[in-house]
């Protein structure tokens, strides 16, 4: 009798411990944990890296129409002929290069934008050209890599 009594205790004790315990912690917390984890991965460092990309080229761009501004005001205010004044030409060659890296900027925040949405709809790595895999050190350097490297080159 009291042999028994322990017995089933015990037996008790295990089972509704150990059972409910594991069950609460598996279903709950583990289960929270790993989609944390998978949802970071997704997001991750790609989207995380893009994201950084896109957000600096958008400034350098504003920066740089900023910048125009300026020295179409600087000329304004100097009052010099862009055709035949050296000064002129000059501003005029320091506003185009300004537009180029501007341009550039922009291109590269667009094609940020293009590789966030390839990351969005799950083809982000596969080159449009060919559909094959691009490799992964090329991804790494040039994240926005649209082809891989035998369609870019
Ligand atoms: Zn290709």
């Amino acid at each position: 009798m009291t042999g028994g009594g322990a017995d089933a205790g015990a037996g008790d004790v295990s089972n509704a411990g150990a059972n409910a315990g594991a069950g609460d912690v598996s279903s709950s917390t583990s289960g929270a944990v790993t989609g944390d984890v998978a949802a970071a991965a997704a997001a991750g460092p790609t989207e995380t890296r893009l994201r950084a990309i896109r957000h600096d080229a958008l400034a350098l761009a504003e920066q740089l129409e900023h910048d125009m501004v300026a020295v179409s005001e600087a000329r304004d205010s100097s009052n010099v002929d862009d055709e035949h004044d050296p000064e002129g030409s000059t501003i005029a060659f320091e506003r185009s290069q300004l537009a180029a890296v501007r341009d550039s900027a922009a291109a590269r925040a667009r094609d940020a934008d293009d590789a966030l949405e390839r990351l969005g709809a799950g083809t982000y790595g596969i080159c449009l050209n060919c559909g094959r895999p691009i490799a992964p050190a090329r991804l790494d350097a040039r994240p926005m890599a649209g082809l891989c490297i035998d369609c870019a080159s």
